[in-house]
């Protein structure tokens, strides 16, 4: 086996697809230092900029004067805190929904709750470029999983008309994290009601930063309905780790006793959902950091002169700009990186054959003209790279 793996290694190597883990030495904010440089970085989705926020730094301290740095057991025995408990809460509330639990990671959760809601003789439906854990909890549940092109409301509608299965879940990102574009969350709605299906909404770009008070992407439609079950990160706009899902109680009643990852796995310390209660008092109290932030994405749309190279339509912190070939996103990259700007070429197979693009990601933490700087690097790569 070993010689398999090291096989395989050196073939990633020769196709320039072998990736590297940058070594940070400094807290996730606007500037960081990355293996010993400096760099002004767009590569965070710590949208609203709290992941270095003294506040919560000192909340995360306190909290864990209070309770501890370990969990010490699974939910189900004695790991499940008061700390976790109002948190759970406060985010039920706040997303308006009746009940919400707390998971380790978004990757866990999504795993835990198709596996746990869905099994043989029922359909998941999914679309293609949702994020690879909704996939994977797809396949873990070993429902039928069907994928349809992204956002085709039409193509959807056709896989539910013709499904015979017994409970049937569309699935999918609310805000596609490689794209930046919002799913059409009202028609799914619609949808369900019409062939008696259910939605799980994975919200890990647009909890904090869409709707109101940052309340996420059902809120900026305006979506209520028992048909509903929603999942956030908390590692992104929430500038922590975690994630929840919410909906109703009886689901989420049915989630902790039967969600593998949830029953089976230590609880992240109650420090962190301490944190995590002081940090989405500072998301509602946000809407400042929501206007810095549309500010900050109308700036880049506003000085980008670029004839090759497009910014994809996002209204969202994530701003991707379509390049195309492999090697011209990691060359365009790089040419970035010599400057000591940081914004991550995404290549297949995380998004489609030829869509290879940079990956900007806005945050709050970031000043205007760090925007300005980056849209004037563009301009003048494109000139340099693309001629
Ligand atoms: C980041 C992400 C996840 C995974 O969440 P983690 O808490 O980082 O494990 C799930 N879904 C989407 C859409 C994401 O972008």
């Amino acid at each position: 086996m070993l010689q398999a793996l090291r096989a395989e290694l050196e073939q990633r190597q020769a196709q320039g697809l072998m990736r590297q883990r940058r070594l940070l030495d400094s807290p996730q904010a606007e500037q960081i230092t990355a293996d010993e440089c400096q760099y002004l970085s767009f590569c965070s989705n710590d949208y609203l900029g709290l992941a270095n926020r003294p506040e919560l730094i000192a909340a995360m301290q306190d909290a864990a004067g209070n309770s501890g740095v370990g969990s010490g057991a699974s939910n189900l025995i004695t790991g499940h805190h008061r700390y976790h408990d109002e948190l759970e809460k406060q985010l039920a509330e706040f997303v308006g929904m009746p009940a919400a639990m707390l998971f380790s990671t978004g990757y866990m959760a999504n795993i835990g709750v198709l596996g746990a809601l869905a099994g043989r003789g029922d359909a998941i439906f999914a679309d293609k470029l949702n994020h690879a854990c909704l996939n994977d909890g797809g396949y873990y549940s070993l429902a039928d999983f069907q994928r349809f092109p992204h956002n085709d409301v039409q193509a959807l509608e056709q896989l539910l008309k013709a499904s015979t299965a017994k409970h049937k879940i569309i699935a999918a990102d609310a805000v596609f994290s490689m794209d930046g574009d919002i799913a059409p969350l009202p028609e799914y709605l619609r949808l369900c009601e019409q062939y008696d299906a259910y939605m799980y909404i994975d919200d890990a770009h647009g909890f904090g930063v869409l709707g109101e008070h940052g309340q996420g992407s059902l809120n900026h439609f305006g979506l209520k309905s028992p048909r509903i079950i929603m999942m956030a990160t908390l590692g992104k706009a929430a500038g922590v780790a975690g994630a929840f899902v919410a909906g109703e109680q009886v689901v989420i009643d049915y989630l902790i006793q039967t969600a593998k990852s949830y029953v089976y796995s230590t609880p992240a310390p109650p420090a962190l959902s301490a944190t995590l209660s002081a940090s989405l008092k500072l998301i509602e109290q946000g809407d400042d950091l929501r206007a810095h932030l549309q500010h900050l994405i109308a700036t880049l749309k506003h000085n980008l002169h670029l004839t090759k190279w497009q910014l994809m339509p996002s209204e969202t912190a994530v701003q991707p700009l379509l390049v195309g070939g492999n090697d011209a996103a990691v060359k365009l990259s790089k040419h970035l990186q010599n400057q000591g700007v940081l914004v991550p070429a995404i290549r297949p197979p995380t998004v489609p054959v030829n869509t290879a693009r940079l990956r900007i990601s806005l945050s709050a933490a970031h000043k205007t003209q760090d925007v300005v700087k980056l849209a004037e690097m563009l301009n003048q790569a494109e000139k340099e790279l693309a001629a």
